[in-house]
């Protein structure tokens, strides 16, 4: 491991201009400290962002949550609040890991935690997503990889609390140089879908502040499959959120883990949702949208039914 200086932050304006030149946040530290191990990055300066003020508040709101970028996954696991108002955020939380590693990561790391690939967590492997030619997955072990991709990286993003947060139309308040932005989900990650090199759309320096949720949607849903029951990721995730109005879905969002470099969703999935009364039929005809273009590798044809039973159970676990 080659040395770096360690500095604590006291303001988002310090983090980000420490951070932006050969430097990395750190947060709890899970994902960062195994890259640096494996020596996959080597930045000059790591920056401790866990001290900035108001980082760890979970606050409700009638209009919508917000919830600091160094609150716990544990934290967000065991919150009665957030388990009533957003049970999607609380079953994703609750399969992160293992609790050890519940308690320390946070959900700013969380969001930013950089690709699982193994060739890309190799010591002695230079994939194309760190700056080499090829991508070693295509034609050897992708059996974790994506069905979809827009760029010749098939690693899917990790981030369960991602998918969660996609499906509820969370917004992430980002301190961008001297300004705080608002990235839509789908904004905080459309940077990896066409870029093999992006993990998600932030810049070197760009810190996530807090998260905000707004509260229309009163249903969601997480499910998962993975290898293991703990300390594992999820081959495949899933998580739907919507209102309910009477028995008839309303602003559905059901959003895929694990298949593609962003949290993926449909607009043709969701619009076919709108106004139904969940049934199986409807619910698989939902899947059979949403994993329209699934296009399969050697190794991880078994996502697609995978993906399409989760899809199915998410959706009645969102109504039951
Ligand atoms: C065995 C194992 C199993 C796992 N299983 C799962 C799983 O099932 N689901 C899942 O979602 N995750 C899983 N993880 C990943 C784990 O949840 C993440 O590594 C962790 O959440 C990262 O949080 P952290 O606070 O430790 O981040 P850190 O390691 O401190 O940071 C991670 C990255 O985010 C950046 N960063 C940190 N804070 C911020 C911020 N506020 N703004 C912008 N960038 C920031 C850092 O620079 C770094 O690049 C697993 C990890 C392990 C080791
Ligand atoms: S899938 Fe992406 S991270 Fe994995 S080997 Fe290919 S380019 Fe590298």
């Amino acid at each position: 491991m080659k040395a770096f200086e360690y500095v604590t932050a006291q303001t988002p304006q310090s983090a980000t201009e420490l951070a932006a030149k050969d430097g990395r946040f750190i947060a709890g530290g899970v994902d960062i400290l195994g890259e640096i191990k494996d020596r996959i990055v080597e930045p000059k300066r790591l920056v401790n962002v866990k001290a900035l003020p108001n980082s760890r508040e979970i606050k409700p709101g009638d209009q919508f949550w917000t919830i600091g970028a160094n609150v716990t996954v544990a934290q967000l696991a065991a919150h009665g609040g957030i388990a009533k108002a957003f049970p999607g955020i609380a079953q994703a939380a609750a399969e992160v890991a293992s609790p050890q590693i519940r308690n320390v990561a946070t959900l700013g790391g969380n969001l930013a935690q950089h690709s699982r690939c193994w060739y890309y967590r190799h010591p002695d492997v230079r994939c194309l997503k760190e700056g080499g030619s090829t991508c070693y997955a295509r034609e050897g072990e992708n059996k974790f990889h994506s069905l979809f991709t827009g760029n010749p990286c098939i690693s899917p993003t990790p981030s369960n609390l991602g998918v969660a947060l996609t499906a509820l139309e969370a917004t992430a308040h980002v301190q961008r140089g001297g300004k705080a932005v608002k990235l839509s989900m789908r904004e905080l990650y459309e940077k990896a879908w066409s870029n093999p090199l992006a993990h998600h759309s932030l810049e070197a320096g760009e810190l996530i502040l807090h998260v905000e949720i707004p509260t229309p949607k009163t249903r969601s849903a997480y499910m998962q499959m993975a290898e293991k029951h703990d300390f594992d990721w999820a081959m495949v995730s899933c998580s739907a959120a919507a209102r309910m109005d009477g028995n008839k879905l309303t602003g559905v969002r059901v959003v895929l883990g694990q298949v593609a470099p962003v949290p993926y969703r449909s607009d043709e999935a969701d619009k076919f949702l709108e106004g139904k009364v969940l049934d199986d039929a409807v619910a698989s005809r939902a899947a059979d949208l949403l994993l329209t273009g699934a296009t399969p590798f050697q190794h991880n044809a078994y996502k697609v039914p995978l993906a399409h039973a989760l899809i199915r159970r998410t959706l009645q676990k969102l109504v039951g």
